[in-house]
């Protein structure tokens, strides 16, 4: 691989950044990665990353970029008591219908997200080039005078002014998720900032984690009533190590599932389909519930604006954060990274504007999934284009076929795996399963309660 330069910094050592630097050591002299936490060896969440205590999947496009990066990552995991298995084989429900169970062939990897960061984070910070600078807070860019190019980051530790220091790099790559500073720096260095689109889902995740009894997932992996606008309540309740299984329940629109272990429960009683609370009725809590709020997915449009400088990129939730629910922000970080490595195999330093509008490429197709599908629910604002009302009266048909035919399945997971574009599904030979069962759809059942559908 040729060097395009000395040293790289990347601002954040959770996974956008973990992912940048392992492409960025392939080109780099030096790669430092700034975190204003400790990180190495940190298997649980921390002040700076707190969303990373909540369910997290690494959906299958993710999961073959990781095992690319990091050959026999995925033996590791499992050899150190993670779960791994089929995408299609776990226990799906939408509108409160269980999807028929299909052989996809995709590897979910269902661990705990910290530790799944930090499994990938060790193999980084073992590269010679690599090295973490922790605890330090990136203040600010360096420039040239003419503010063209940034040169590198001011940075600090912790709150100690006496510590300031200023670090050179030929590129600074921002990771360092949503609260990413790069709009108001861009601003100081005479800049617009980029426009932003937000859709206000007004999510929260609240979770809990249990001793897993073998009889609370039945033989699956995990159990995950999927929210919609009929049964807006949700849960992802899945096994994450030999005995412990996290509870995630997800609540929209300001329904923020609550902290009290008894209004806890009684929020899982009140899911669309029983599993999940026969599971946990009586089983064994290891923690108290924690909640974390989302108020809306955040897309930035860096690649929209007339002037950016050289020497700096934006990657991960910092460009664009997704509702959670779809579990796509890992892996598109992931597929982020792959774009950088094809930048810098070029041979030459990277290209701010073409990076950028390569990395909003990448972010089209998953964007349009997540904003789309939120717009189904009808309290949440925004414009319902032709494009969106189609796509989500479709995706409601072929979810209910996929609660009859494993094909339909098969072909959906692809899709939520970021595997296949969401034109798959709309194939002759897929639009026709679907629309043979469409014909015979009933509205949304009632919950098991015998709750009626809010649709
Ligand atoms: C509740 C919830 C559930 C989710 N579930 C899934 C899922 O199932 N699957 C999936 O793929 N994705 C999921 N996501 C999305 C996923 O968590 C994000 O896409 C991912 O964390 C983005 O990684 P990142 O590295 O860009 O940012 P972050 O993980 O937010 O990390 C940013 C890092 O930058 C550091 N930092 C910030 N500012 C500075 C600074 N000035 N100086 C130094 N360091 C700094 C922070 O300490 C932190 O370590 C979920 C998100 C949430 C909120």
């Amino acid at each position: 691989m040729s060097q395009v330069g000395n040293r790289a910094v990347v601002i954040g050592g959770s996974i956008a950044g973990v992912f940048a630097a392992r492409v960025l050591a392939e080109s780099y002299r030096e790669v430092v990665v700034v975190d204003r936490d400790v990180v190495l060896g940190v298997r649980e969440a921390r002040r700076g990353a707190p969303h990373t205590r909540h369910a997290h999947g690494l959906h299958a496009r993710g999961h073959l970029i990781v095992e690319e990066l990091f050959p026999g990552i995925t033996d590791e995991l499992i050899e150190a008591g993670i779960p791994t298995g089929d995408l299609g084989e776990m226990r799906w429900y939408f509108n409160g219908r269980k999807l028929k169970p299909a052989r996809t062939g995709l590897i979910s990897v269902t661990a705990p997200r910290p530790v799944l960061e930090e499994h990938v984070r060790a193999r980084v910070a073992a590269l010679p080039q690599v090295v973490f600078w922790q605890g330090w807070d990136v203040l600010g860019l360096l420039s040239t005078k003419d503010r063209g190019r940034v040169t590198g980051v001011k940075l600090q530790q912790g709150a100690d002014p006496e510590t300031y220091r200023e670090l050179e790099a030929d590129v600074v790559v921002d990771a360092a998720g949503r609260g990413s500073r790069t709009p108001a720096w861009l601003a100081e260095l005479g800049y617009a900032r980029p426009a932003e689109e937000r859709v206000k889902v007004g999510l929260a995740y609240t979770t809990r984690h249990y001793r897993t009894r073998p009889e609370m997932f039945g033989g699956v992996q995990s159990i995950n009533p999927v929210a919609s606008p009929a049964h807006p309540r949700g849960a992802f309740f899945g096994q994450v190590g030999r005995d412990i299984c996290i509870l995630s329940l997800t609540g929209v629109l300001g329904d923020y599932p609550p902290t009290e272990p008894g209004a806890f429960l009684e929020f899982v009683r009140t899911l669309p389909v029983p599993d999940v609370y026969e599971g946990v009725k009586d089983a064994e809590p290891l923690d108290d519930p924690v909640s974390f709020r989302f108020p809306a997915s955040v897309r930035r449009r860096y690649e929209r604006l007339a002037g950016f400088p050289a020497g700096l990129l934006v990657m991960g939730d910092a460009y664009c954060s997704f509702n959670p629910v779809y579990g796509q922000g890992m892996s598109v970080a992931a597929v982020e990274a792959m774009t950088l490595r094809r930048h810098l195999r070029l041979g030459a330093a990277v290209e701010s504007g073409p990076f950028m509008s390569d990395v909003a490429r990448v972010i089209d197709t998953p964007w349009d999934i997540s904003a789309g599908g939120d717009l189904d629910f009808p309290g949440v604002e925004g414009r319902r284009t032709l494009k969106v009302l189609v796509g989500n009266a479709y995706m409601a048909r072929l979810q209910y076929a996929a609660s009859k035919d494993a094909k339909v399945t098969d072909g959906f997971m692809r899709v939520a795996g970021l595997m296949d574009p969401p034109q798959a599904l709309m194939r002759p030979a897929m639009a026709w399963r679907v629309l043979r069962h469409a014909l015979r759809r009933p509205a949304p059942g009632p919950s098991w309660l015998g709750t009626e559908a809010t649709a």
